[in-house]
């Protein structure tokens, strides 16, 4: 049990990775609230965590309502009592190539992606500095690190989160906070899902492992970085690519 009693807060929780996170941190004994904005899934995924014999809080929280943020934060505190872990994971693609992007294409990738994170990162973070100990986690991607075309806003908005995570995480390494972020390569999600077979068979080719990844390979790299195996790494941005990025 790596991280018993422990209370976590997952943004997009209710399903694909999110929800693969949500579930391998509560069968190691944490307790576990989802910001999500569907209520029918997050019940479902709430169920699922009970079901494990934990505690778990689905709160309708849209990350780029600061107001809601806030209003969520407080609620789990309430019901859970503390914030150990956050996992910034809530996140969308709306892709274009750029000279056909439009303005609301480039906004909403980056307000969901980049400026949710910031807003749970920084209202999870006072908790976290009160109680001299946290975990922060954001699920960024290689898209950050190696560019995609057609992705230029998910792109931005990754490699923003991976900048966000450094200056963050020397601000707050001296109060016992870490935060640390995964770059996920391809996983096989509803995201991929809507990926046409060609250019799936494509990054079959390009990906060293030959398979896409699971949302189990980047739930147990959150595993890791949650753990008290991982007490000294901040600023890191652990890749799960099967070594596409390489
Ligand atoms: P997903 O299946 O689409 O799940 C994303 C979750 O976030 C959904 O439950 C979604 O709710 C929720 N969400 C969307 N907008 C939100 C908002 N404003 N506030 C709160 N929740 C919101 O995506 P995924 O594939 O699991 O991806 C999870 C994370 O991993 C994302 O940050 C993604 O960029 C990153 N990632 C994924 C891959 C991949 O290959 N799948 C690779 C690299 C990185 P709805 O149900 O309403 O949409």
């Amino acid at each position: 049990m790596l991280l018993k009693d422990q209370v976590a807060v997952i943004t997009g929780g209710a399903r694909g990775i999110g929800r693969e996170i949500a579930l391998t941190l509560a069968r190691q004994a944490a307790d576990v609230a989802l910001f999500d904005v569907q209520p029918e899934i997050l019940e479902q995924t709430i169920a699922q965590i009970r079901a494990l014999g934990r505690r778990s809080e689905g709160i309708i929280v849209d990350v780029t309502d600061g107001k809601q943020v806030e209003d969520g934060v407080a609620k789990v505190l309430d019901k859970l009592g503390k914030i150990d872990i956050l996992i910034n994971n809530a996140g969308i693609t709306k892709d274009g190539l750029l000279v056909r992007m439009d303005d609301a294409q480039w906004d909403r990738v980056l307000e969901i992606n980049l400026k949710g994170t910031f807003l749970c990162t920084r209202a999870v973070a006072k908790h976290m500095l009160k109680q001299r100990r946290g975990r922060i986690i954001s699920i960024a991607s290689i898209v950050g690190l190696i560019g995609n075309p057609g992705q230029a806003n998910y792109a931005a908005s990754k490699a923003g989160i991976i900048g966000f995570t450094k200056a963050v995480a020397k601000e707050l390494a001296s109060r016992g906070v870490t935060c640390n972020a995964i770059a996920p390569g391809f996983i096989q999600t509803e995201m991929t899902d809507v990926l046409p077979e060609e250019a799936k068979a494509r990054l079959m080719q390009a990906i060293p492992m030959g398979t896409l990844g699971s949302p189990t390979d980047v739930a147990q790299a959150a595993l890791f970085l949650a753990s008290e195996a991982a007490r000294y790494i901040t600023g890191h941005v652990l890749v799960v690519d099967g070594g596409l990025a390489m």
